[in-house]
């Protein structure tokens, strides 16, 4: 038994640090839960103003080969200790109920955060939980206690155990800046930079097709990469290049090809539902006096940005050849050349390695330290799986360190 005069800080009142701070408050333990911003969980509110997709239901195999052989390494145990039902019955057992969209994607019933957060809340502090707002972190003093920026001046905090959950580094304004990359780099713990995932990019386009197309969403389309599997989807032409969740999917080759090569390509299926055989034979039909907006508009019901993105990438002579044109039309390589910037990202990859971690999940260059949530080097595409491995990892952190001080 852990005597419950241990003082323990959580710093981060996101999914990830609320979670933990569950665990711990239902061993016994009294937790503090420091955050810099003036109310808890504002990424995790603005999650759910496009609507919440707080998980997936897709069999547990695939749904952890989405954070890639190497998250998958480091999160496997976490989420199997919490998995999707467990999580769904846990948000149940909130009194919100969710409900699986025609995707997989799992939602609460009303789409919304804000219920979801103001429940737990509520069971947070008749758990005991105290929240501290507008306290933020500002590394240790030379005594080793927490330092922290508070309306009514410094102050300090002794802990036996400090949890982390400072998230990634998208969308600073909510709260994760990432500024605690140099606070731990400092102290010797090994972090991978921050880069943008779940990202748009750039693509250079001419000032002509911004002004004609950015806005105009690719419905109906597929994408793939580096020759891999296409997938179907949806995404959106911007005045910078090209976003949405059909592009989020690939943003770690892409991003990854950039860093090596300095350029990536998205190769676009622009009418998967059709074979290359049909659209061949139809472009290559006569068109009589047809413009070739109209022809196409007529043979393949291609138009609209669609179109516009041929025009732009392909040469006139390349429109005019049926064999070029039908081969653009099923596998048109678009340049992408940078990922946007890591604040306009839905996530953040990099962050604190795995190395950096014990089997507790506390930093071994500080002991007594844990981690948790989206500030640890993984990604995953969007559809619930950042969420999933906030909370589980939140879990993990906090049964990790209810072990340590046990001991
Ligand atoms: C637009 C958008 C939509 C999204 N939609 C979804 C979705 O539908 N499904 C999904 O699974 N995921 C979604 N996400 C991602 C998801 O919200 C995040 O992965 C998740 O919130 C990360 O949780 P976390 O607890 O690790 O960190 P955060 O939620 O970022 O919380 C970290 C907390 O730490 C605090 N903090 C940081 N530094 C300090 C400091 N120095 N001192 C004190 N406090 C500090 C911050 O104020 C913040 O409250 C979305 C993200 C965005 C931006």
């Amino acid at each position: 038994m852990i005597p419950p005069s241990r003082r323990i800080a959580i710093i981060g009142a996101g999914p990830a640090g609320l979670m933990a701070a569950e665990v711990l408050a239902a061993a016994g333990l009294h937790v503090d839960v420091y955050d810099a911003m003036p109310s808890p969980g504002r990424k995790f509110l603005l999650a759910g103003v496009g609507g919440m997709n707080i998980t997936h239901s897709e069999p547990l195999e695939p749904l952890l080969d989405r954070y890639g052989a190497d998250g998958r390494a480091a999160l496997e145990a976490a989420i199997r200790a919490f998995d999707p039902d467990t999580l769904r019955a846990w948000i149940h057992g909130l009194g919100i109920e969710t409900f699986v969209g025609s995707s997989g994607k799992v939602f609460p019933r009303d789409m919304k955060a804000a219920p979801l957060l103001r429940a737990w809340l509520a069971r947070l502090k008749a758990a005991g939980v105290t929240l501290h707002v507008r306290h933020r972190w500002l590394g240790w003093d030379a005594a080793g206690a927490l330092r922290f920026a508070t309306p009514d001046g410094e102050i300090a905090i002794t802990t036996d155990a400090t949890l982390l959950a400072l998230g990634g580094g998208s969308w600073k304004k909510l709260g994760s800046d990432g500024a605690w990359q140099g606070l731990l780099a400092a102290r010797g713990v090994d972090v991978a930079p921050l880069a943008p995932a779940n990202c748009g990019f750039d693509c250079g386009w001419s000032e002509f097709f911004i002004d004609k197309f950015a806005g105009s969403p690719l419905k109906n389309v597929a994408a793939s990469v580096n020759d891999g599997p296409m997938r179907n989807g949806e995404c959106v032409v911007s005045a910078s290049g090209i976003e949405g969740n059909l592009v989020y999917a690939f943003a770690r080759p892409l991003r990854e090809g950039i860093a090596r090569e300095g350029k990536a390509t998205l190769t676009l299926d622009l009418l998967p539902a059709y074979p290359y055989e049909k659209v061949l034979r139809e472009v290559g039909a006569p068109r009589g006096a047809k413009s070739l907006s109209s022809f196409l508009q007529s043979k393949l019901n291609l138009g609209g940005v669609k179109l516009g993105l041929l025009r732009e990438l392909l040469s006139k002579e390349a429109m005019n050849d049926p064999t070029q044109l039908a081969k653009a039309i099923k596998a048109l390589p678009i340049p992408v050349l940078a990922p946007r910037p890591l604040d306009e990202a839905i996530s953040s990859a990099g962050g604190v390695r795995f190395a950096a971690l014990d089997d507790n999940w506390m930093l071994g260059a500080l002991p007594g330290v844990f981690c948790a949530g989206e500030m640890l080097d993984w990604e995953a595409p969007t559809g619930g799986y950042l969420l999933t491995a906030c909370f589980a990892t939140g879990r993990a952190a906090a049964q990790g360190l209810l072990r340590y001080l046990g001991n």
